[in-house]
């Protein structure tokens, strides 16, 4: 399909402060929102992007640390996680700054898919790392407010 880069919005916009609807059954409409989170991602050199950061307050989500591997979870939830890591993250969202945040090493998620499936899947380290913030986006959160210590880049 064809693929548009959509704006993405910042921390002063209230939107990323609202909680997000549930996607509905995967519509084309839908896919196409995912392609162009996907674009949009790529192109400000990102591994993660919910759908709040492109104005749209649904519980979309898309993750890509693996180069063209990307991970589209819909109506994502974290139904396990274990261990703990400390490290830098920064947030397309936020632009010019990083900050040092706590996460649990090990996550497993359960969304539905691109293709209308429902899956699951474990992450570590980064992955683990990107999906507990990009799931905290859908919910009005940002990971500034559980940042341990914040700086400029
Ligand atoms: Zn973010």
């Amino acid at each position: 399909s064809c693929m548009a880069k959509r704006k993405i919005i910042t921390d002063k916009d209230p939107t990323l402060r609202q909680t997000s609807r549930p996607g509905e059954r995967v519509t084309p409409r839908i896919q196409q929102l995912l392609d162009d989170m996907l674009e949009t991602m790529r192109a400000a050199d990102g591994v993660g992007l919910a759908a709040p950061q492109v104005g749209v307050l649904r519980r979309l989500v898309v993750i890509e640390v693996e180069e063209d591997h990307p991970i589209f979870l819909i109506n994502p939830e974290i139904i396990y996680e274990a261990g703990e890591q400390e490290g830098p993250e920064g947030c397309l969202s936020i632009p010019g700054r990083s900050g040092i945040v706590r996460r649990p090493m090990k996550v497993t998620v359960r969304a539905t898919g691109r293709d209308g499936k429902a899956f699951e899947m474990t992450g570590e380290g980064l992955l683990a790392r990107a999906f507990c913030h990009e799931i905290d986006h859908l919910d009005g959160k940002l990971y500034t407010d559980i940042a341990i210590s914040m700086e400029d880049k």
